[in-house]
């Protein structure tokens, strides 16, 4: 048992937390634990903390930063898009893979801080305005809630953005919520065409059935569509939501010189892919066997 569900039990006895209320993850100490930003590829930067993504896509009308982490750690991707050599006030569009705190809490600030656009897929959008209160999973979890900001666009599946010459095409994964969404794009580097791809993984949170939520009756339908699509993608670079996810700290330590060979990972994203399918799956025989 990990100490957060020891915890979470020893709550339950008290009667502290009613037996139905789902707890977000323990605030994890890599979340804003630091790291230096780098350059992952041609014009995609890590600008994130430890564990949390943050990517700074850079073209010459302006930059995109796709996911703002805390809003503890705002001030870390700020600094980290300086000590780049870039300018705050060049970031113009604002994304995420979705609307969960640990990716968007920090959203607010930096629209303050930039005067960027916010630019998320319709549903997430919705979870976005709610400041994490409509979401059908923690919902009624005051820690799970955050600042929120106007959307000044929204995105369906396949549809395109461009700025600058960069052209990402958001994917609609839900699952993990309902409008969560991977980004890809094509980098021209060394005379090679690298296809990339910021990949929202289909995880399962504790307290989610897969069968159905009531606030998400066809959970099941959704993350299906999510593997079956992810296993059809074609990517050379792999990139996710949280380093672990796609090993950032066994490939790139800091100090490592630029390589953009370096998070070329086919095999590792499908391996990735059929390990979240496997646990969907697994969880899914699960709920029907108790049924
Ligand atoms: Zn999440």
């Amino acid at each position: 048992m990990k100490p957060a569900t020891i915890a979470a039990a020893l709550l339950l006895i008290l009667g502290v937390v009613p037996a139905q209320q789902p707890v977000p993850a323990p605030f994890d100490p890599d979340w804003v634990k630091p790291f230096p930003p780098f350059r992952v590829i041609g014009n995609i930067y890590w600008v994130g903390t430890w564990d949390l993504s943050s990517y700074l896509i850079t073209t010459s009308e302006g930059h995109i930063l796709i996911n703002s982490g805390l809003r503890e750690t705002v001030p870390q991707i700020l600094q980290g898009i300086e000590i780049l050599g870039f300018k705050i006030s060049d970031v113009k569009l604002l994304l995420a893979t979705h609307a969960h705190f640990d990716h968007v809490a920090g959203l607010a600030e930096l629209k303050k801080r930039t005067n960027a656009k916010i630019v998320l897929s319709r549903a997430e959008a919705e979870l976005f305005k709610s400041g994490g209160k409509s979401d059908f999973l923690f919902g009624n979890s005051p820690k799970a809630y955050f600042e929120t900001a106007p959307v000044d666009r929204t995105l369906a599946d396949g549809e395109k953005i461009t700025l600058g010459g960069t052209t990402l095409t958001a994917h609609l994964h839900p699952g993990h919520t309902k409008g969560a969404t991977s980004f890809t794009t094509r980098v021209r580097e060394s005379g090679k065409t690298y296809r990339v791809g910021i990949v929202n993984m289909g995880s399962i949170n504790d307290g989610v059935t897969v069968t159905g939520m009531p606030g998400f009756p066809d959970i099941e339908a959704a993350y299906r569509k999510t593997f079956r699509d992810q296993k059809a993608l074609d990517l050379d670079i792999f990139l996710a939501s949280h380093a672990g996810q796609f090993n950032l700290h066994r490939k790139y330590q800091p100090g490592n010189r630029y390589d953009p060979e370096r998070f070329v990972d086919p095999a590792g994203y499908r391996a990735a892919v059929a390990r979240m399918e496997a646990s969907f799956l697994a969880a899914l025989a699960k709920e029907r066997t108790k049924k």
